[in-house]
């Protein structure tokens, strides 16, 4: 199709919908009319708690005050995730974010670990993280060095509220109802939402942010999902929010359980928690039930379950329709990357955007680079899954035992017998997540590279307590995470 694209109109005002509009509307607001369809009726699936750094730079873009967004939606700073009994029952390791330790040209600062290790250095991996030791200590300043990388555990509901503001003050206009059916060309591209109320909404290029039900990409063109089930197996999360108890982490906790995991994040206002589990190995009684056994604080809101299937859909962008958010597929929520992934999206989108009409080059460019970016992202979640020692239930021997893509096969590979990682293009996790990860869930290289022996035993202890102890003066000179929230963004209600 050659027409021009002077109408976008995002269907849907979840997180997806109303982050598409705002970026849409803010960068490219004076070329095209950015319209937003929602029904009330039917609702957001109202999680998405937990975020990562990008979406810091996403904020920028959009010159989106930090301390006015984080009062909005009672956001916290998040420096990374504590994962309890995933490699044993018993077990913690941290992922935190930033890069940890430093690299030499040769070899990367696993290899100069290890090697400490085999002179009797005993210090965790952890230790050489600056965000890992701060989140332990519950501490956080940003620096005007940056040197601190952190990303934020915000209010979905008000997250979206927020950014609908913004959109709507840029010129966005949002029409509410729900849509009854979607009208095509005879070429099979959209045409128009034609609403229960009888008006019709025509544009020329649709964004497809209707969260599962896909009313555009699916129902309407029939672009087919690919199940990633089969390593992924959790299919069903149960969410329930509880007052806080006490000041606020800096960080997510994931603990691992027979059939599963449950999340907890906790916000300025209340803390969100949720229990995502595998059907065939779980109720949904005894769910809820693990759910509510391990919260703290009254729950406020009931607990209710989502069900969803992990994959995604073969293409992303078809004819003149972009699927966004959870339309385009879903990756659990181990790692937090769903919102990153639809701002990446849009922004790809904006990059590539046809303004003097979609040709079919373009579409297959965004597909292939949206397409490599999640399946890195899917490896890296069964990373989690997969390299565990626990065989204590049905679920975690599946996991332990299933076949793996071979991308990750090879990446583990490399790593237990190498110690070596190497990314590729478009991996949003970089090397330190990679390494937390891998020796968190208990594979240790014997392997390390040789250039740190030329070190004296004595160069190499120094180095490694100098670094550790710089770290550790850094953190001790933060102030506490509350404090600094009470401080610099205290939400108001
Ligand atoms: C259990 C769980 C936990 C998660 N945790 C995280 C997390 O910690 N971090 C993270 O980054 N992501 C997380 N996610 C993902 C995140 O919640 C979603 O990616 C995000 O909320 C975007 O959802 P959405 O906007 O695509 O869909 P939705 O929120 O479902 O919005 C769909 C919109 O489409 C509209 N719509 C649908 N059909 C029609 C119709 N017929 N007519 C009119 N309007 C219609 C709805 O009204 C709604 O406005 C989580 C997801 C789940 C399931």
């Amino acid at each position: 199709m050659h027409n021009n694209i002077k109408k976008v109109i995002v269907v849907g005002g979840g997180t997806a919908g109303w982050v598409a509009a705002a970026a849409m509307s803010k960068k490219l607001g004076k070329l095209v009319d950015v319209v937003l369809v929602e029904s009330e009726q039917i609702g957001t699936v109202g999680v998405g708690e937990a975020t990562i750094p990008p979406m810091r730079a996403f904020h920028k873009l959009l010159g989106i005050d930090e301390q006015e967004f984080m009062r909005a939606t009672g956001a916290v700073f998040k420096l990374g995730i504590e994962f309890k009994n995933w490699g044993q029952v018993g077990d913690r390791y941290f992922h935190p974010f930033g890069a940890t330790g430093q690299s030499s040209y040769l070899a990367d600062f696993q290899s100069f670990w290890l090697y400490g290790k085999s002179k009797g250095v005993n210090a965790d991996f952890e230790e050489y993280s600056l965000e890992a030791q701060a989140a332990k200590a519950n501490r956080f300043a940003i620096s005007n060095k940056g040197s601190i990388n952190f990303a934020y555990h915000l209010d979905a509901t008000r997250y979206a509220q927020f950014l609908r503001e913004f959109s709507e003050n840029l010129g966005a206009k949002r029409i509410e109802g729900k849509i009854h059916q979607v009208q095509q060309h005879s070429d099979g591209h959209i045409k128009a939402l034609q609403l229960e109320s009888g008006e019709v909404v025509e544009g020329d290029l649709f964004i497809d942010c209707t969260g599962f039900s896909g009313l555009l990409i699916d129902k309407t063109l029939k672009v087919p999902f690919l199940d990633w089930s089969h390593w992924l197996p959790c299919d069903r999360a149960v969410p329930v929010q509880t007052e806080s108890i006490e000041p606020a982490k800096p960080y997510v906790t994931c603990t691992a359980h027979r059939a599963g995991w449950q999340w907890h994040i906790p916000l300025q206002h209340k803390v969100g928690n949720g229990n995502v589990f595998c059907s065939e190995f779980m109720s949904d009684d005894e769910a809820v039930q693990h759910l509510l056994n391990n919260v703290q604080g009254q729950t406020t809101t009931e607990p209710r379950i989502i069900k969803y299937k992990t994959g995604r859909r073969k293409v992303f962008w078809h004819r003149n329709c972009v699927a966004l958010g959870l339309s385009s597929g879903f990756v659990e929520p181990l790692e937090s990357t769903s919102i990153y992934m639809f701002m990446i999206g849009i922004v790809r989108l904006m990059r590539m955007f046809p303004f003097d009409g979609i040709t079919q080059p373009v579409v297959d460019e965004y597909n292939q680079q949206s397409i490599e970016e999640l399946e890195n992202v899917r490896d890296f979640i069964i990373l989690h899954y997969h390299v565990t020692a626990r065989e204590d239930s049905e679920f975690w021997r599946y996991c332990k035992y299933m076949d793996i893509p071979e991308s990750l096969s090879h990446r583990i590979k490399l790593f237990k017998d190498n110690s070596l990682v190497f990314l590729g293009e478009r991996e949003l996790f970089r090397l330190s997540s990679w390494l937390h990860v891998m020796l968190g869930q208990g594979i240790t290289p014997n392997y390390y590279h040789k250039i740190f022996s030329t070190m004296s035993d004595k160069e190499l202890v120094s180095h490694l307590s100098n670094t550790r102890r710089t770290i550790s003066d850094v953190v001790s000179k933060l102030p506490d995470h509350q404090s600094f929230i009470d401080r610099y963004c205290k939400t108001l209600s």
